[in-house]
């Protein structure tokens, strides 16, 4: 028989952190299962630990890194609960499917190795059962398609950043840095400190958009000394910050060799006779973020559309989904940074304690009063934090009017190869003017990454088509993946004898 663990968490990100280091100290038994090679999540990315501490001059533990104490502290408390049992950690696993269990029955993970991890907590876990699930599992850049950017030197913000977290690599030595958001700023400064030029970060978005959103700016008066900070930098490194501007185009025949940078008017036309020229090697882009969904979806929990025009998880004031024994956490429920998903975590965590305890059928848990009272101290931050994000994602939202950069030759889906021209023609010719029309008969989100990139893009089309704003069921169409991860023929097949490795039969090895 497979242990049932009391909570299973998936990612190891701010929330998940959070999420599993609290249960455990509330006394629940708790799996928690990572792509990733070691716990951070893409907020706390950093080099290999074992390189680094081989390594100790070239890697400097934390070095780039914000609130690295808070990470410290999690993954202390995350290696005592592991030491002392009552938590297992499985790095390098993805979870491919989620069978949820209903009302009070065990809900099922599948695994699959992502990642050679000598780490692991049990050697070859095929599946891990709880009677309840917390999924973190974050989001990814967000990505708009632009003449060019099918090009080797383009890359998302996000992956310039990761490849500079995780490795110490620069991607690049001259950087144009697009689109909107503050996250911009954090990319731009680290490659700049890491000896980049950066040529220009273009934000398609003005900063007086924060002046129509400034009640829920100043709910969190910390940010301000954040973004003071980064002006601070850009000016240090010299780093020319455009506004309404965008990448319009992209230049090269091989690789990148320069872009057209453009003013945009409000709507995010490009303004006629403002395009100009700018040489570079890198080129970094980002609109924003996309939640992480396959499971959520897989489950059969209910979503929504956020301010930012992404999908998101609904969730209610404890985390909990719509499917019973299901809570989200973290980006997963709208972006709104790290502090949030660290915030998050902990209210999903505590309210499954609390939960247990009141059902008493869980192991101890801390005292019912004082974690109310917690619940209610974390509840009340979250709707803090929120209303920031809110605002700032009124204050940088997505232009418009951004298809009126792509020609009829750029390419939408890069998978498939599914241009904007054949995208016009489908709506033209066949009448499709929803996402799920457009990916039957043109083909876009069927290629190798299932819609992760083109997704966004591709709703966002269709509405454009259509004359009105991105709905849920464009971007429900773009994000249902049957299988949340790539898994071999011999871990289908095994579905159908239901022959598991029993995960608790390997966990010895870590005592
Ligand atoms: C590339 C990138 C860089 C970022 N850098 C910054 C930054 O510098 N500053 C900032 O303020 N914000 C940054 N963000 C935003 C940042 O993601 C969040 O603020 C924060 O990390 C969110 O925490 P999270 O726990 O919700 O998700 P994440 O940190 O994304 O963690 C999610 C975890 O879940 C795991 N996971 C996902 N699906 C599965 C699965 N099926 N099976 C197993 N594991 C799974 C992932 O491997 C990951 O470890 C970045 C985002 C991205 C995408």
């Amino acid at each position: 028989m497979l242990e049932v663990f009391d909570v299973a968490v998936v990612g190891a990100g701010p929330a998940g952190l959070a999420a599993a280091v609290h249960a455990a100290d509330a006394g629940l038994g708790v799996a928690l299962v990572d792509a990733g090679s070691q716990p951070g999540g893409q907020f706390w990315r950093h080099p290999d630990e074992a390189a680094a501490a081989a390594n100790p001059d070239q890697f400097r533990e934390g070095a780039g890194q914000h609130d690295w104490k808070r990470f410290t502290d999690l993954r202390t408390r995350l290696n005592r609960h592991r030491g002392a049992g009552r938590l297992v950690y499985l790095p390098g696993r993805q979870v491919w499917l989620i069978e949820p269990g209903g009302h009070g029955g065990a809900a099922t993970l599948r695994l699959a190795p992502a990642v050679d991890v000598p780490g692991s907590d049990a050697a070859e876990p095929g599946q891990v059962r709880a009677a309840h699930v917390i999924l973190c599992p974050g989001g990814y850049d967000r990505q708009l398609p632009v003449p060019g950017w099918d090009l080797p030197g383009v890359m998302a913000a996000g992956g310039a950043q990761a490849l500079l977290k995780g490795n110490r690599t620069t991607a690049g030595t001259v950087a144009v840095i697009g689109g909107t958001g503050p996250f911009l700023l954090p990319v731009a400064t680290g490659l700049a400190g890491a000896g980049v030029k950066v040529a220009a970060i273009c934000e398609a978005n003005s900063p007086t958009g924060w002046l129509g959103n400034l009640a829920g700016a100043v709910r969190a008066p910390e940010k301000a000394g954040e973004g003071l900070a980064y002006a601070a930098a850009l000016a240090r490194h010299r780093i020319p910050y455009k506004v309404r501007t965008a990448v319009t185009e992209i230049h090269g025949t091989d690789r990148v060799e320069a872009v057209t940078i453009s003013r945009l008017s409000p709507d995010g036309s490009v303004l006629a006779g403002t395009g100009r020229r700018i040489a570079c090697d890198l080129v970094a882009l980002g609109w924003g973020f996309t939640a992480q969904l396959e499971l959520v979806l897989a489950a059969g929990a209910q979503t929504a559309v956020d301010a930012d025009g992404s999908l998101i998880a609904v969730v209610d004031n404890r985390m909990a989904s719509s499917v019973p024994g299901i809570s989200v956490a973290g980006e997963a429920t709208g972006v709104g940074g790290a502090a949030m998903a660290v915030v998050e975590g902990e209210l999903a965590a505590l309210c499954v304690a609390a939960g247990a305890g009141a059902a008493e059928t869980a192991r101890p848990t801390a005292a019912q009063p004082e974690l109310d009272r917690r619940i209610a101290r974390l509840q009340r931050e979250r709707a803090r934090l929120r209303e920031f994000a809110l605002a700032m994602h009124r204050a940088n939202p997505v232009p418009a009017r951004w298809h009126g950069w792509l020609a009829p030759e750029t390419l939408v889906c890069r998978c498939e190869e599914v241009d904007y021209g054949t995208l016009c023609r489908a709506h033209e010719e066949l009448g499709a003017d929803d996402a799920r029309s457009l990916k039957s008969f043109a083909r876009p989100g069927m290629g190798w990454c299932q819609g992760r990139v083109c997704g966004y893009a591709t709703a966002s089309i269709a509405a454009d088509f259509a004359s009105r704003p991105v709905s849920e069921a464009d971007l429900r169409a773009m994000s249902k993946r049957t299988l949340a991860a790539p898994v071999s023929l011999g871990q289908l097949a095994a579905l159908e004898f239901d022959d598991f490795d029993d995960i608790s039969a390997d966990k010895g090895s870590q005592e």
